[in-house]
């Protein structure tokens, strides 16, 4: 496995593989790797011949009072858990070899990206779209990989895949927890041991609602108003949002039907997490930009 740091060393590679004929995955990724990412790059080997994971804390999708600076980095755990898994490149750039000086083209998705972490995160999908077209047009993948995680993110990329007509098909993949219900983040390690338990409480409102929503519940107002309870039981938990949305537009619903997102975000202490869980009818698996 090769870890490259200049798009031209990745498009040298590129070149190389599609001669060969071979199909390429793409993994994008800040770092701090665990096995909510582990996963994604497994679902790029076994569907891919070759796999490129981009490990690059990306500026533009933090705000000024967010934790950019901060933000944990360790590349050398990173290559080891990729190499592990199979993957063949990992593309680790310097900020100003995404952002060279006189950087002014942006991404924007209007609509999608105003709901839920839109609302506290005003410039974050743009720049979630602005690195994430880059690394599409850099590496030009047959398929990139995405968690459900991060299913606003998930289903902003989504559109604009097919806004954009990009020839590549996204793949969504199930979030992976602790053993304990919480799920798997890079920013868990911000937790002391008092705000790791008190964390527990978004897996805990996240499982309370999904069970009310399997047991025949339509109103998407009672199964919020619930997991608000849930969360508002524990001291160190400070409510951002506790929302159910349409997938496909991101609009609050009253009445739980279609595909639904239920998506949370709640601050432990100074740490910001999030969850959620999807009730869906037909949603496709993968989306394509052709
Ligand atoms: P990040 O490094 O946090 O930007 O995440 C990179 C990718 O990994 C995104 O597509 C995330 O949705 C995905 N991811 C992060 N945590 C998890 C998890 N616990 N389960 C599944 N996917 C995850």
């Amino acid at each position: 496995m090769k870890i490259v740091h200049t798009v031209k060393e990745v498009r040298e590679t590129i070149n190389n593989w599609k001669k060969e004929g071979k199909t390429i995955g793409l993994v994008p990724t800040m770092g701090y790797l665990h096995e909510g990412h582990q996963s994604l790059i497994k679902a790029s080997v076994a569907g891919n011949d070759k796999t490129v994971v981009s490990v690059f804390v990306n500026p533009t999708q933090f705000g000024p009072n967010e934790d950019y600076a901060s933000y944990p980095r360790d590349l050398k755990k990173d290559a080891a858990l990729c190499e592990a898994t199979g993957a063949d490149l990992i593309f680790n750039p310097e900020p100003e070899e995404m952002y060279p000086d006189r950087f002014c083209s942006y991404v924007n998705i209007t609509g999608l990206s105003d709901a839920l972490c839109g609302k506290s995160r005003p410039i974050h999908f743009k720049g979630v779209c602005t690195v994430v077209s880059k690394l599409f047009n850099i590496v030009t993948p047959d398929r990139a990989y995405f968690g459900e995680k991060d299913a606003q993110q998930l289903a902003i990329i989504r559109r604009m895949v097919k806004d954009l007509n990009f020839p590549l098909e996204i793949v969504g993949c199930p979030i992976i927890r602790e053993e304990d219900g919480l799920a798997k983040s890079s920013r868990n390690t911000y937790l002391n041991t008092e705000e790791r338990k008190a964390a527990l409480i978004l897996s805990k409102s996240i499982f309370a609602g999904k069970e009310m929503v399997e047991n025949g519940e339509t109103d998407a107002n009672a199964v919020v108003a619930r997991m608000k309870e849930i969360i508002n039981s524990e001291p160190l938990a400070v409510i951002d949002y506790v929302e159910m949305v349409n997938m496909d537009t991101m609009k609050n619903i009253d009445t739980i039907e279609g595909s639904v997102l239920c998506a949370i975000a709640v601050k432990i202490g100074k740490t910001r997490l999030i969850d959620n869980f999807i009730s869906i009818e037909n949603t496709p698996a993968s989306t394509s930009g052709e």
